[in-house]
């Protein structure tokens, strides 16, 4: 019997780039409101926001960007200039034409696994940026499925690779974010596997789950196909 039939993968910042853009314009964002805050202490502001709003606007570009503006409201005490404002809406704008940069090893790897296990991307964000980007980046025909989801939990990836593939035991979950990826898919009763990146969120920080079995981590996802041959 083969022990693996379905592999999920995370978008962000496993197969594609994407943190590298919310830190540009984070960038920006503290050049827009130089006069009214220092860039450490806006940061701090900027971040209590997005946890604030996440049961709200969920996790992507949109919700990133109503935290923006609200971080400006405060910060100036309510008078942010309108122009701010514009130039701040522009930025998550601009945010959401970027363009797709597919990760090092991410199309060979999935070339490579896409004959012998099912695929399935997981991912979470705004729906709309997810699906041009799974469009930009060329990848969607070596998916067998892709889930945009409002969040990642045991729950989800229970539900997830059970409709996909043969439930999460026999299901591999891989990613950048040890909290969003790889706890909870092995909390489920799979394997998890981390893929670092230089850059990931803070609210995506945990502690690496070192006790667990099923847990992996490789610096990239070259390694990833002769792990699935050794797990079988
Ligand atoms: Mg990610």
């Amino acid at each position: 019997m083969q022990h693996l039939t379905t592999i999920g993968f995370d978008a962000d910042d496993t197969l594609w780039q994407n943190e590298q853009f919310f830190r540009m314009t984070q960038h920006h964002f503290a050049e827009l409101l130089a006069d009214f805050a220092a860039a450490d202490h806006l940061g701090e502001r900027l971040l209590e926001a997005e946890r604030r709003n996440l049961g709200h606007y969920g996790f992507g570009i949109k919700g990133f960007t109503l935290s923006m503006i609200e971080t400006a409201i405060e910060v100036t005490d309510g008078k942010v200039p309108s122009r701010v404002i514009a130039d701040i809406l522009d930025a998550g704008r601009e945010m959401l034409r970027h363009p797709v940069e597919t990760l090092p090893h991410a199309r060979e790897t999935l070339t490579e696994l896409a004959g012998s296990h099912r695929l399935v991307l997981i991912t979470k964000g705004d729906l709309f940026d997810q699906e041009r980007k799974v469009a930009a980046s060329g990848l969607g025909d070596l998916l067998d499925a892709v889930e945009i989801v409002s969040d990642k939990k045991a729950e989800t990836y229970r539900t997830l690779f059970a409709r996909h593939g043969d439930g999460p035991e026999r299901a591999m979950m891989v990613g950048n974010s040890l909290k969003s990826d790889v706890i909870p898919a092995i909390e489920a009763g799979g394997w998890g596997v981390l893929v670092p990146h230089d850059l990931t969120w803070e609210l995506e920080h945990a502690e690496a789950p070192r006790e667990a079995e099923r847990f992996h981590e490789m610096p990239t996802l070259a390694e990833l196909a002769a792990l699935v041959r050794d797990i079988g």
